[in-house]
């Protein structure tokens, strides 16, 4: 099976060429399709599976038409535990949006840095937003950020963020998040813990375990 069999355009396929990939990782084969058809997804993945390019591809695919952020809006809200996570997302994304028909805007939220630099970053919006989930509230409670049209969320190591205290942090991120909205879940473990919050965040999600 390869990329072009999974319905991707051009300008991702040439965004693979470049990279050297073949043929998609298990994960991107199950994840590409549910997501490009609009489910919500639950994916049991670990780091090196692929799974960023499993949601990261599709996306993009689903935003090649759409009209760019405004002011201090994100589109895609992209969730991970760490800063080191976020910057790795963020630039993968800069890496496969390579050839999207417009300059994609995309953004590392993270602590431990100075708050603003993210903050002027946000002023002209965002197609899609990676964040750790306590700076991402710095930045909502000084009104830097607007999740008002997030149309897509992404859950990455949803496992981990739970392990690192994200819980409250992740259910006041989610109240403030539009209610129709496609939502991916990747955790490489399933605990009690990430069980209810799959069942919180889901919406008759697509299940894919490797
Ligand atoms: P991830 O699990 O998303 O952290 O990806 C692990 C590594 O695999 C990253 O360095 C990716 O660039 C690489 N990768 C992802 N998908 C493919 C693929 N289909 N073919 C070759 N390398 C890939």
């Amino acid at each position: 099976m390869s990329f072009s069999s999974l319905n991707l355009s051009d300008f991702l396929l040439n965004a693979l060429t470049d990279l050297g990939y073949e043929q998609p990782t298990p994960v991107q084969l199950k994840a590409i399709p549910a997501t490009l058809e609009g489910n919500d997804v639950l994916a049991a993945a670990e780091t090196g599976s692929g799974k960023t390019a499993g949601f990261v591809l599709p996306i993009l695919e689903r935003m090649k038409d759409a009209i760019p952020p405004r002011s201090n809006h994100a589109n895609v809200l992209v969730l991970v535990p760490t800063r080191e996570l976020a910057v790795q997302v963020e630039e993968a994304v800069q890496q496969y949006a390579k050839y999207f028909p417009r300059k994609l805007k995309s953004l590392a939220i993270y602590g431990g840095v100075s708050i603003n630099t993210q903050m002027q970053a946000m002023r002209s919006g965002c197609d899609i937003v990676v964040a750790t989930p306590g700076r991402l509230i710095d930045l909502f409670k000084r009104n830097a950020i607007d999740l008002r049209a997030v149309h897509t969320l992404v859950l990455d190591e949803a496992d981990r963020m739970l392990d690192l205290g994200f819980a409250d942090e992740l259910d006041d991120i989610l109240d403030e998040l539009p209610e129709r909205r496609q939502n991916l879940l990747f955790s490489a473990t399933f605990p009690n813990s990430v069980r209810t919050l799959t069942q919180e965040i889901l919406s008759d999600p697509v299940e894919i375990s490797i």
